[in-house]
């Protein structure tokens, strides 16, 4: 896939996994997400564990992703479902458990409403799961009745060793606690 000559976009992608070591999937998939052509992971949310909403199975770990790409929003959600193709997901019934669930939430100021793509996402409003860790990168993006909407939902962050900052990726050790934090260098990622 070609990244287009286009303005990058901010865009956000919250991201979730309940089977497997979920915990592991999510933390690669920071990494992959800054590999995607003509994108960069800007930054990403803490961790949180939350109870299967419209979901079956164990509890999973979410957060979100802000990513600046130049891929258009359908490349973006190709290259989504790519990911969760390459962490096993299947999709044996509605709302299975997954290894890996990619949503993209917000790509910039858009507003898309086509069959297989809606932009904002629909219902982030009414998870907890996107709504919390959204906060985290993009304050601006939440609002005081989003979080109050959400409050009855359990969730909790889990907590990390160490956590990176934006524009920084982590590399992990065995038990998939970050150990360092590595600064983004130019160019990486593209
Ligand atoms: P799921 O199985 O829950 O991951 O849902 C994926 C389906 O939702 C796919 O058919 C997508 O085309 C569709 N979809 C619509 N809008 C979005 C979005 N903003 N992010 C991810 N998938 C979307």
């Amino acid at each position: 896939m070609q990244p287009p000559v286009r303005e990058p976009v901010t865009a956000c992608v919250a991201l979730g996994a309940n089977l497997g070591d979920a915990r592991k999937a999510v933390l690669q998939t920071f990494e992959a997400l800054n590999n995607l052509p003509g994108t960069r992971l800007k930054g990403r949310s803490r961790l949180y564990r939350s109870a299967p909403h419209e979901a079956q199975g164990p509890d999973f770990v979410n957060a979100v992703a802000q990513l600046e790409t130049s891929l258009s929003a359908p490349d973006l959600l190709d290259a989504l479902q790519a990911l969760e193709a390459q962490a096993g997901r299947e999709r044996p019934y509605v709302n299975a458990p997954r290894t890996l669930d990619l949503d993209l939430i917000l790509y910039g100021q858009s507003r898309i409403d086509s069959p297989r793509l809606q932009v904002p996402h629909p219902r982030w409003r009414e998870r907890a799961f996107v709504v919390l860790p959204l906060a985290d990168v993009w304050p601006d993006q939440v609002s005081a009745q989003d979080r109050a909407r959400v409050a009855n939902q359990p969730i909790e962050v889990i907590p990390e060793d160490k956590a990176c900052p934006f524009g920084f990726v982590a590399d992990f050790a065995a038990d998939h606690q970050v150990v360092t934090c590595r600064a983004l260098s130019c160019g990486e990622g593209r």
